[in-house]
């Protein structure tokens, strides 16, 4: 019988991240083979594209035009720090020889059976539209990405949106898992949301590592509600420590988040959602590390200390990596609002307000006395 074949599409931080996983452990699976295909965005570097260094150095890396700067829990209390600048995407570590870079997309998925999708939420589209009528009619595809999308039928998964493109089954993986960390191999969990047992058995064999464990549901949707809306606590955290605010005020946010989170994917898909999902990594713990570690929480803090723009700060910062968090916040505040249930979210309506309405972040505060004993 032909081996499985794994393509990865993305590789940035998490991408670059999850390909040294990938590509260590196809070599111990004797059903796949053993070559990796990821695509890259391509760029160039010091005259050379991405994918020539990908694949000659084995290693993500720019420049060094930036910093090397990695530790996302830092507070921004210096103007030295304040300049803090990302360096694109995965540098110090290497990637497995066996994952081979790829520029193009509708290449890159030719003949792959698992596709594994790591690109910023707000890309998905475009990608799929390139892919399209290039993948195996019985591929199936495993969504790590951390966003949600709008249309005119109301919020959409990204599980939901590679479905109706490909046509072919799709799971999840999302869970408390900063990516610098994970590649450094420091223990951590992460949760899978397969709908088909049989598959979730060879997703979790793709994924799980000694230190990456990995902890298989059957709801798809909890899964990936919890790795979306994360990023907009993460940026109420960062307002938090913007303001110079302690523990205790980011506990409250966090708590209350994590409330308005439950609330809203019950709210939109509460036939399908299991209680259970919230107490997994992707639930409870992701909320927890992004809010302390995550890019989202850190250029919420730049922005209150900056007086700057999100977007702006995102160029300015990340250096090509991408903020997920206050583009979720507009979409989810789109929703709500469309749906006329904006005060049922305080904290989203006041973080998508501090965002974009030019509010004050002190103004986070306002109306967070909602009661959740009924949900
Ligand atoms: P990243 O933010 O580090 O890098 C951005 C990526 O987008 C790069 O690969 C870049 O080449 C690519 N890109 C830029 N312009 C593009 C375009 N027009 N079309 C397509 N691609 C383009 O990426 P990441 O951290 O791997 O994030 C991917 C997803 O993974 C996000 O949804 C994120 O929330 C999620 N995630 C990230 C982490 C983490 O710690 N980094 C952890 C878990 C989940
Ligand atoms: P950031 O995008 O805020 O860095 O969050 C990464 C993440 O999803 C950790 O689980």
């Amino acid at each position: 019988t032909p081996k499985n074949k794994v393509c990865i599409l993305g590789s940035g931080n998490w991408g670059s991240t999850a390909a040294r996983i990938i590509g260590s452990n196809v070599a111990k699976l004797p059903a796949f083979d053993n070559d990796v295909k990821i695509w890259v965005y391509e760029e160039m570097v010091d005259g050379k594209k991405l994918t020539d260094i990908i694949n000659t150095q084995h290693e993500n890396v720019n420049s060094g035009q930036g910093k090397y700067f990695t530790d996302t829990s830092a507070h921004l209390s210096t103007p030295k720090t304040l300049l803090a600048i990302f360096d694109r995407y995965l540098p110090g570590h290497k990637l497995p020889e066996n994952v081979i870079a790829v520029p193009d997309a509708a290449e890159a998925v030719k003949g792959a059976t698992h596709i594994i999708v790591v690109i910023p939420h707000q890309f998905i589209q475009n990608l799929l539209n390139t892919i399209h009528g290039h993948t195996l009619p019985n591929a199936r595809a495993i969504s790590l990405i951390k966003g949600i999308g709008i249309s005119n039928q109301g919020m959409t998964t990204m599980t939901q949106i590679i479905h109706r493109t490909l046509a072919i089954p799709v799971s999840c993986l999302s869970g408390a898992n900063i990516a610098n960390e994970i590649a450094e191999e420091k223990y951590c969990e992460t949760t899978i949301g397969c709908s088909d047992p049989d598959e979730a058995i060879i997703w979790r064999s793709l994924f799980n590592k000694p230190y990456f464990q990995v902890n298989c549901v059957s709801d798809v949707i909890g899964v990936e509600f919890c790795g979306a809306l994360k990023n907009i606590v993460a940026v109420g955290a960062g307002f938090i420590d913007g303001l110079g605010l302690g523990n205790n005020t980011k506990a409250a946010i966090i708590r209350i988040g994590f409330l308005e989170m439950r609330r809203l994917a019950m709210h939109i898909s509460g036939a399908q959602i299991q209680e259970s999902t919230f107490n997994e990594s992707c639930g409870i713990a992701d909320v927890i590390t992004t809010c302390y570690g995550g890019r989202n929480r850190l250029l919420a803090e730049a922005f209150v200390k900056t007086g700057k723009p999100m977007h702006q700060l995102e160029q300015e910062m990340l250096n090509g990596q991408k903020l997920q968090g206050y583009l979720t916040a507009g979409e989810v505040f789109s929703y709500i609002d469309g749906c006329g249930v904006t005060d049922h979210f305080p904290l989203f309506t006041n973080i998508y307000q501090i965002c974009y309405e030019n509010r004050s972040p002190r103004s986070i505060f306002d109306g967070l006395n909602v009661d959740f004993s009924q949900d």
